[in-house]
């Protein structure tokens, strides 16, 4: 383990399978949501989005969204259709909004992972709180 360093890296969310999780022994997955879910222009889920959550649901996963972004009316409006909880202005790196999440669900660090596009937030707050740092290549809008 490394600290500025993910433990796994993927291409994109839809290549964090339900079997990968159940192989990694991954009762709850915590998620950024700004390039690493959606693009940052997205207003409504993508398809493969909705899908993906869908799976791994069905595989006993369970999935909570933690963002940096303050706009929690966006947020909630953006998470709700998707039945995912989401915790706003989580201000990772700091570690608090996983936590909460983790003691919330009764789900110990040893069974999570936190998956993320950036290594200066996401990765460390994994760290921080001691769960497993996943990370996918940063989505950028086209422009
Ligand atoms: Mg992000």
């Amino acid at each position: 383990m490394t600290f500025f360093r993910a433990d796994k890296n993927f291409e994109k969310f839809e290549d964090v399978t339900a079997s990968l999780l159940k192989k990694e022994g991954v009762k709850l997955l915590l998620c950024d949501l700004d390039n690493t879910l959606r693009l940052h222009s997205e207003k409504e889920p993508a398809d493969e989005l909705a899908k993906w959550i869908k799976g791994l649901h069905r595989a006993g996963v369970k999935i909570v969204v933690i963002s940096n972004n303050g706009r929690k009316n966006m947020m909630q409006k953006f998470c709700e259709p998707l039945n995912v909880p989401c915790k706003w202005w989580a201000m990772k790196p700091m570690s608090r909004k996983l936590t909460e999440a983790m003691s919330e669900l009764k789900i110990k660090p040893s069974e999570t992972v936190m998956l993320g596009d950036k290594l200066s937030t996401d990765v460390l707050a994994a760290r921080f709180a001691g769960v497993r740092a996943w990370k996918v290549d940063h989505r950028r809008d086209i422009v």
